[in-house]
């Protein structure tokens, strides 16, 4: 069993990462601040700057399972190095795992304090709004009328909340703070069951920290990160899925790069919804 959950980790590794192999991981130290307090974070990075870093290991608080954790970080310009474009037919979506779903609704709280002076309430609406929108296309028509609830409700709070990275807390957290790593905009962290039968996967944990290096707008302008179209394809590995890169994907929110002024990853695409509503 655990032999079988390895294997399919290490697989979901290479599908995501640079055409080479994985890098013996290292460790940096990425700091993490939010206001008043600093905290110092371990994440095992891949040399090669992977977008998909395995947490390892760690028992779920909430069900008492063992689950993993996955942090995909999203890198400015082309850092990352996923693999080139493979023989099969591109769909330009996918899943963290087959299966790996949310299969109980949970809360979820954003600490929407920032560095760019986006409004409090702005942060919470435009991240209510964009789960709404995951949710809405997950009955296969993105119509407004959604008919499953994935991610749950959530508060604002002032609270100083953790993204984890060595086991999950049973919190849902998305908060902006600092990563020492200045070319990464964003990262999601997913724990989850990502082995065994499919049936039997699950996503249990999602934590997102939004890089307060960046300057983040509220309409698209120039130079800065648009919050409302970063969050949008974070949330789409909040639900399971995983990135695309192949440049034929370039439109659907799930592509694997974002750049400044970028809105386009507000709306769903046709794969995104195909995506979503398959797994769910
Ligand atoms: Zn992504």
């Amino acid at each position: 069993m655990r032999q079988k959950t390895i294997a399919i980790m290490v697989a979901l590794g290479l599908c995501l990462s640079a055409g080479a192999a994985w890098a013996t991981p290292n460790f940096v130290t990425t700091r993490l601040h939010t206001p008043g307090v600093e905290k110092t974070l371990l994440l095992p990075a891949a040399a090669d700057h992977s977008p998909v870093i395995s947490l390892g290991p760690a028992v779920d608080p909430v069900s008492g399972k063992m689950v993993e954790g996955y942090a995909i970080i999203h890198y400015k310009d082309n850092q990352a190095k996923p693999s080139g474009p493979g023989s099969k037919p591109v769909a330009c979506y996918g899943f963290l795992a087959k299966g790996a779903k949310w299969k109980a609704v949970e809360p979820w709280a954003v600490n929407p304090a920032n560095g760019s002076g986006l409004d409090g309430n702005f942060v919470f609406t435009n991240l209510t709004g964009d789960i709404a929108n995951w949710e809405d296309a997950a009955d296969g028509t993105a119509d407004g009328s959604s008919v499953i609830d994935i991610l749950g409700n959530g508060t604002q709070t002032a609270d100083v909340l953790t993204a984890d990275t060595a086991s999950p807390d049973g919190k849902n957290e998305v908060y902006f703070g600092s990563i020492s790593d200045s070319n990464t905009i964003a990262v999601t962290i997913v724990w989850g069951v990502f082995g065994g039968s499919a049936a039997n996967r699950v996503l249990v944990e999602w934590d997102q920290v939004y890089n307060n290096a960046y300057a983040w707008s509220a309409d698209g302008a120039a130079g800065k990160m648009d919050f409302g179209n970063i969050a949008t394809h974070e949330l789409g590995h909040s639900v399971g899925l995983n990135d695309q890169y192949n440049t034929v994907c370039s439109a659907v929110t799930m592509y694997g790069y974002a750049g400044y002024g970028e809105t386009n990853k507000q709306s769903l695409e046709a794969p995104d919804i195909t995506g979503v509503s398959t797994l769910y």
